[in-house]
C-alpha cells in the first residue's frame, strides 16, 4: 500500500483515533490534511507525522458545525494541491441524554455528528469523482445497539444514521467510481468518553467493563482502527463499498452488513 501523491482529509485529527489515522496514512506517505478545532493539538500531530517520511502535512483549524469553515476545508487544500483522493469523516462528540431529557442533545449531536459529514462530504465529492477517491466514516457499535446507563440516544441515532448515509451514497458514488465504507468501533481509548464529560476515572471504568465483557478480553486500540481505515481507502480493498466494517473484540455477524447493502439496492 503505498498513498504517495494522495491527499488525504481527516476531520477529527487532533486526538484519538483521527491523530492515529494520520501517523498510520504518514507512514505509507500520504499528503494529510489534519482538521480539528484545537491548533497546538493538531500541530503536535503533524509533526508526529512529518517525522516519519518528510512530508509536511497541511494543519486547517476548523469547527465542522460552522458552513463556512466547512467550505474553507476544501478551499485550502485545493489552493494547496489542486486535488483531493481520500476522506476520513472522523469527527464524533456524544452527549448524554435520553428521550425524557429535552431536545439540546439531539441538536448538538447531530449536527456534528451527521449534518457536518453531509456538507463536507458532499463538498468533496466532486474532487473525489475526478480523483476516483474513496471515503471512509467512522461510525460506532452503537449505531446497532443501546447501553441504558450511558444514555447516549442522540449518539446512537446519529450513527445509525450515518451507517445508512454510507450505504446509500456508496449506491449514488458507485457508477463514478468512488467507493464509501464506514468502521464501527466499539470503546476504543482515546479521550472522546472524558470529552463526553466522564471523569478519567469513570473512564476507565467503562475500559474495565468492556475489557471483562469483550470474549478477546482486550478494548481495541486507536492503531487497529486506523490500520483497518487505511487498508478501506487501499487499492486492495477496492472490491469494498457500502459496507460496514465492526471491530470491537466481540464476536458479531457481517450478515448485516450484506442485509442492509442489499435492502438498499433493493430500494433503488
Ligand atoms: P476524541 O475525542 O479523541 O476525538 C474527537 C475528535 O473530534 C477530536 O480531534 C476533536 O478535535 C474533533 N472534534 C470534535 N468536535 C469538533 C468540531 N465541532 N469541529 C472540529 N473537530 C471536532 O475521540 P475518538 O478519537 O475516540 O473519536 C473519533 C471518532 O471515533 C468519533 O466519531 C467517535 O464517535 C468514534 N468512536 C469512538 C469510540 C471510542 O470508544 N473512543 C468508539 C466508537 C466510535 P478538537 O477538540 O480539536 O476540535
Amino acid at each position: 500500500m503505498d498513498f504517495h501523491n494522495k491527499i488525504v482529509i481527516i476531520t477529527g485529527a487532533s486526538s484519538g483515533i483521527g491523530a492515529a489515522t494520520a501517523e498510520s496514512f504518514a507512514r505509507k506517505s500520504a499528503t494529510l490534511v489534519l482538521v480539528g478545532r484545537n491548533e497546538e493539538n493538531l500541530k503536535k500531530v503533524a509533526k508526529i507525522c512529518q517525522n516519519v517520511r518528510g512530508i509536511q502535512p497541511l494543519v486547517i483549524k476548523a469547527d465542522v458545525n460552522a458552513d463556512d469553515e466547512l467550505k474553507y476545508i476544501v478551499k485550502k487544500t485545493i489552493n494547496a494541491f489542486g486535488k483531493i483522493d481520500i476522506l476520513i469523516n472522523n469527527v464524533g462528540i456524544t452527549s448524554a441524554g435520553g428521550i425524557r431529557d429535552g431536545i439540546q442533545s439531539y441538536d448538538k449531536v447531530m449536527s456534528t455528528n451527521v449534518r457536518s459529514i453531509y456538507l463536507l462530504t458532499s463538498l468533496v465529492v466532486p474532487y473525489l469523482i475526478t480523483s476516483k477517491g474513496s471515503i471512509v466514516n467512522v461510525s460506532s457499535v452503537l449505531s446497532r445497539k443501546y447501553i441504558r446507563e450511558f444514555k447516549w440516544l442522540a449518539y446512537s441515532v446519529s450513527k445509525a444514521a450515518l451507517d445508512h448515509f454510507t450505504r446509500c451514497i456508496a449506491l449514488e458514488l458507485s457508477s463514478d467510481g468512488v467507493r464509501v465504507n464506514s468502521i464501527n468501533p466499539g470503546a476504543v481509548k482515546t479521550s472522546f468518553f472524558e470529552a463526553s464529560g466522564l471523569s478519567e476515572s469513570e473512564s476507565e471504568q467503562v475500559y474495565k467493563m468492556c475489557k471483562k465483557r469483550n470474549p478477546l478480553g482486550k478494548i481495541v486500540e486507536s492503531e487497529e482502527v486506523s490500520e483497518l481505515i487505511v487498508y478501506l481507502t487501499s487499492d486492495s480493498a477496492r472490491s469494498i463499498t457500502g459496507a460496514s466494517f465492526v471491530i470491537d473484540n466481540v464476536i458479531l455477524s457481517t450478515a448485516i452488513k450484506v442485509v442492509a447493502l442489499s435492502s438498499v439496492i433493493f430500494i433503488q
